[in-house]
């Protein structure tokens, strides 16, 4: 009974499987990734970091898969990506979505609408590197729940946001990024003191202090996708580019990828902005004195050579109150971020009682004005925390991860420009 199953069913594969190659005839590229042993759709799966098979348990490593099609021909010899993808658009945002064969895009992980429809695409290039992704989907459904029911957030969160939440919609998408290589110049003057205690006076010593010198930056990545907010691909960062892996087709199966649709010259200014702070901060960490201001500071960015790679995420984009709200969870290392929505009842509820917990302690022991300070105080605090708790997503302004650990200095000087004594207030 079971092999008579079993035989229907390669049977439908194999019919779909020879519609699909008479579809892709024309590039003789080998489309579908489908099972060595029995024919049923392979997707890549995380936790072994292998093609798997869910009909018949069987698992290929991505080099077994390359060889039996032709994957690794069409790595030096293609250029082009385009017949080797199922395409996709969304009528809503526009979003370009690519897809191995044997993989459905249903919602559009950008925007949560399921307005997709099968496109065609001119002139992508083949990525050079991607990272596979060593997540998967339950553990990313899982992480997210935990990440908005924990504590001080599910105080805060709208009950209805909780209630209305699409889980299971989260996708696991390669997103395209542009990895850049080059070195930065940088020629600066400072100001600096030092101050100290002498008897009744305060004795501020003055500096002027002037750097040259150089660093250089290796795979610093912008994402080159129009509709993937930058401060939220900026907030899932880093990835371990020590599991940065030649790009093949093979590690698809079972996820979305972005077409890129940020032209790489575009994307420089977001890298040379990073590269810029790193080593602003880095130079002036050489002057070591208590308080340094930048007086005149010139940096140079020299691009040399950039990369097309795509990096794992899971997306889902969830409408809430006429407002979309997207949760980025990377795809390699778990991390999960998004911008939460804050009920303002519960809001002014905790800073109420921020408020009067403190005032009520306080003017037990002391008078009302302090009491009322306190309380002031408190509520600020409370008021603060909440909100970096429940919006957590900021660009970066630093490129660290991708750059050396210091500053090669070719030029230094300083100079002692005077001191001044004030005597202290009592
Ligand atoms: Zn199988
Ligand atoms: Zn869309």
């Amino acid at each position: 009974m079971l092999n008579c199953v079993r035989n229907l069913y390669r049977e439908h594969y194999n019919k779909k499987i020879k519609r699909e190659k008479k579809m892709a005839d024309k590039t003789n590229e080998a489309l579908a990734y489908n099972c060595l042993n029995c024919g049923a759709p392979l997707r890549f799966d995380p936790t072994i970091g292998k093609l798997k098979c869910d009909h018949c348990d069987s698992e290929f490593t991505v080099e077994e898969i390359e060889e039996s099609f032709g994957g690794k021909e069409s790595q030096s010899e293609a250029k082009s990506t385009d017949e080797e993808w199922k395409t996709y658009s969304c009528s809503t945002c526009g979003a370009e979505l690519m897809a191995d064969l044997n993989t459905a895009v249903m919602v559009c992980p950008y925007c949560g609408n399921n307005t997709i429809a099968t496109a065609q695409f001119a002139g992508s290039i083949r990525p050079d590197l991607l990272i596979p992704f060593s997540v998967t989907k339950d553990q990313a459904v899982k992480s997210y729940e935990e990440y908005y029911k924990k504590g001080f957030k599910k105080l805060l969160l709208p009950k209805s946001f909780i209630n209305d939440n699409h889980v299971q919609e989260i996708q696991g998408v390669y997103i395209p990024f542009w990895l850049f290589k080059g070195r930065a110049d940088i020629e600066g003057t400072y100001y600096a003191e030092d101050s100290h205690d002498e008897g009744d006076y305060e004795v501020t010593e003055k500096y002027k202090a002037y750097r040259q010198g150089n660093m250089s930056f290796d795979r610093v990545p912008a994402d080159a996708s129009k509709r993937m907010a930058d401060n939220l691909m900026d907030s899932i960062e880093p990835y371990d580019f020590k599991s940065l892996k030649s790009f093949s087709m093979s590690y698809l199966p079972g996820f979305l990828a972005e077409r890129f649709d940020v032209d790489e010259k575009d994307d420089r200014e977001r890298a040379k902005k990073r590269v810029e702070g790193t080593i602003k901060q880095k130079t002036r960490a050489t002057i070591k004195h208590e308080k340094v201001d930048e007086d005149r500071v010139q940096v140079d960015v020299e691009f040399q050579a950039t990369e097309y790679a795509l990096f794992p995420a899971y997306l889902l984009t969830t409408g809430w109150n006429d407002k979309s709200w997207t949760f980025a969870m990377n795809g390699q290392t778990g991390k999960f971020i998004g911008d939460l929505p804050i009920s303002v009842g519960k809001f002014i509820l905790l800073l109420l009682l921020s408020f009067l917990i403190p005032f009520i302690l306080v003017s037990m022991l002391s008078g009302t004005d302090v009491a009322i300070f306190a309380g002031i105080i408190v509520a600020v605090i409370t008021g603060l925390a909440s909100r970096t708790t429940m919006k957590p997503v900021h660009r970066a302004i630093g490129a660290d991860d991708y750059m050396e650990k210091s500053v090669n200095l070719t030029g230094q000087n300083e100079e002692h420009i005077g001191s001044e004594r004030r005597k202290k207030n009592d």
